[in-house]
């Protein structure tokens, strides 16, 4: 289905944010939100549903993603709890050239992306894990330049979940709403025991859909192989 959002608002309201969109970015960004909708009736994926909410809750909301940081060319990427692809999904339409892992625990939504990744003509690895396990992994350790997360868990938790994925000198992106200030202040010890820095925070309204804060952490030293611990010891013995 084409004209399915509003292309002209998506266009405009990226601009807003210094992010510019080309018109197959635009078509691609159509049947995303086509698509999310239509599965939406058989896979829990998302309660945001309207055209113009689609396009500022989650395609523009993933976007300022570029907006807070210079993530350059060929940059190795993982969304961990990427769900129906937010933000990494939304990121690549806007930058074909980003090596994209999107990471989840529930196949069913990768099967999804999948899906949507066939009908938009372009690619990523799809990876069916848990963060905690994957992170012990040889293959996705140390590897990123760039991790992003949405709506996964609080902050202390999920950089344990996140920063062993980093490469020395990379970054990882934290999006919140709200009390972003209050949860970097519970996690500063944990990022610093898993060898990372609080590097900025980006903190803005979105448009008519309230306050956003982009948190980004640098590694700045390897994690010690102790981390990331199983999720259950994750939630009982915090690091604080
Ligand atoms: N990031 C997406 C967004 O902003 O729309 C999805 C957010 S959804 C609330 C959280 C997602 O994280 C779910 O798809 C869930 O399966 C996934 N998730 C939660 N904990 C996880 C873990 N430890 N490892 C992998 N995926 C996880």
């Amino acid at each position: 289905m084409n004209g399915f959002i509003n292309k002209q608002s998506l266009n405009n309201l990226s601009k807003k944010y210094a992010i510019t969109l080309d018109e197959q970015a635009l078509e691609r960004f159509d049947i995303y939100a086509w698509k999310l909708v239509s599965w939406n009736k058989k896979v829990n994926l998302t309660s945001i549903i309207e055209p113009e909410d689609i396009v500022v809750k989650h395609f523009v909301d993933s976007l300022t993603v570029f907006h807070a940081l210079n993530i350059p060319k060929g940059s190795k990427v993982i969304d961990v709890g990427t769900g129906a692809g937010f933000p990494g999904l939304a990121m690549l339409i806007a930058r074909p050239d980003l090596n994209l892992t999107l990471l989840d625990s529930t196949g069913k939504k990768l099967n999804v992306i999948a899906d949507i990744l066939t009908n938009i003509g372009l690619e990523a690895q799809l990876l069916h894990a848990r963060a905690e396990v994957a992170a012990t992994k040889e293959e996705y350790r140390e590897q990123f330049d760039f991790v992003t997360a949405r709506a996964v868990a609080n902050l202390r938790e999920l950089s344990e979940y996140c920063l062993p994925f980093i490469k020395e000198g990379g970054f990882f992106i934290s999006m919140k709403a709200s009390k972003a200030k209050e949860e970097i202040d519970g996690a500063r010890k944990a990022i610093k025991i898993l060898g990372g820095e609080i590097f900025s925070i980006k903190s803005f309204e979105l448009e008519g859909a309230g306050e956003r804060n982009i948190i980004i952490t640098r590694k700045i030293s390897q994690t010690s192989t102790k981390y990331p611990r199983p999720s259950a010891k994750i939630a009982k013995n915090p690091l604080i």
